[in-house]
């Protein structure tokens, strides 16, 4: 069963993304945004192309239309997405150069905010082309500009947040012991297609000695009786991202594996409850850290507490040390702490929260118990 599906952005609400990315820029002392195919070009246009090496880029400059540089062969697929009508399309023909179509659209000179991703073949072409630009990161010019959403992505992260939910209540029920990882990572795939998500983007189950990996996708290893297993899974729904964790074990789990989910679990309560407007992101990070620190498991934290979440299921901002910028209600990123054993087990319990007005309010709601799978 799944709820109906949000309605649509519409061309107003792109256009006033970006206007809302322009007038940042400028505020920023930036001429304007360049923006390749990838998640900042999604949210500014609903525009999804497939990534190649033919020039697409979007032009966001102060005073000018917004203007999408296209391949012809892609400008129909363009012309139809949600945005298409608050932008000019601009196309270049194969066999001409992209960046003369480019160039004076972005030039003569100027100072950009370029996005994170993106071809440097691109920016290189425009660079020789117009050696009056220069160009900064978008994610360290603007990093507010998709981190703190409004109440219609709120809602869309709060929907893949509980599919995501649904999705485990289902999965702590299936058989675990004698089964391939993989297969346990089939169904949480397609739990999450069931519940909604249009698009998978990891299924982690890392038993015994591969919990210790956090980037442990799932392998043939067969889960056995007294395993440890985290798993880790999210995507895509209506355009938005889940991404939780939870650490089930198959039977009684001994005092150890008791003991070190008692400390992650306190660690995931001690960042989720640092979360509040004003704070810094490394404030979170220091307090998950703290409470793994002082159990002596420190040294066995091996990343960073959180990621943002939107539109993709990693983007900034980044909860960890030395990330000073703060805390804004609207954010949404996860509190993921984890403790890993080489060659024993791991455990990682990862919630993803929202910035309020006072606080804090998670989008995953499972129990965050060790829960005893068969
Ligand atoms: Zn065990
Ligand atoms: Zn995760
Ligand atoms: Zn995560």
């Amino acid at each position: 069963m799944t709820a109906a599906a949000p309605a649509p952005f519409t061309a107003a609400d792109y256009a006033a993304r970006m206007a809302r990315a322009t007038e940042a820029a400028s505020d920023a002392g930036l001429d304007g945004v360049l923006v390749a195919p990838g998640p900042d070009l999604v949210w500014l246009t609903g525009y999804r192309p497939v990534e190649t090496e033919r020039l697409t880029l979007l032009v966001l400059r102060a005073g000018r239309d917004p203007a999408l540089v296209v391949p012809t062969l892609e400008a129909p697929d363009a012309a139809k997405s949600a945005g298409a009508p608050a932008l000019t399309l601009h196309d270049w023909t194969d066999g001409t150069d992209p960046y003369t179509a480019a160039a004076p659209l972005v030039g003569p000179a100027g100072r950009f905010g370029i996005s994170d991703n993106g071809w440097a073949l691109h920016l290189l072409g425009l660079m020789e082309r117009l050696p009056g630009t220069r160009y900064t990161a978008l994610s360290d010019a603007l990093p507010m500009l998709r981190a703190v959403k409004d109440a219609a992505e709120l809602d869309r992260l709060a929907a893949a947040g509980a599919a995501a939910d649904a999705a485990f209540e289902e999965i702590r029920r299936v058989a675990f012991a004698g089964r391939r990882e993989s297969e346990v990572a089939a169904d949480l795939a397609g739990l999450l297609r069931r519940f909604g998500h249009e698009q998978v983007d990891f299924t982690i189950v890392a038993s015994g000695p591969n919990g210790a990996d956090p980037h442990h996708e799932a392998d043939d290893r067969v889960i056995r009786q007294g395993d440890t297993v985290v798993l880790d899974f999210g995507g895509l729904k209506d355009g938005y991202g889940s991404d939780t964790s939870r650490t089930v074990h198959v039977g009684e789990p001994d005092d150890e594996e008791r003991a070190v989910h008692d400390v992650v679990r306190a660690a995931q309560e001690a960042g989720f409850a640092a979360v509040r407007p004003g704070a810094a992101c490394q404030d979170v990070d220091r307090a998950a850290r703290a409470v793994v620190d002082d159990a002596g498991y420190g040294a066995y934290f091996i990343h960073r507490t959180g990621h943002g979440i939107g539109v993709t299921t990693h983007e900034p901002p980044y909860m960890v040390e030395g990330e000073t910028r703060p805390l804004v209600p609207g954010m949404c990123f996860s509190v993921e702490p984890g403790i890993y054993l080489p060659g024993r087990f791991g455990v990682r319990i990862e919630d993803i929260v929202t910035v309020t007005e006072d606080g804090g309010r998670r989008l995953n709601n499972t129990s965050r118990e060790m829960v005893i799978v068969g």
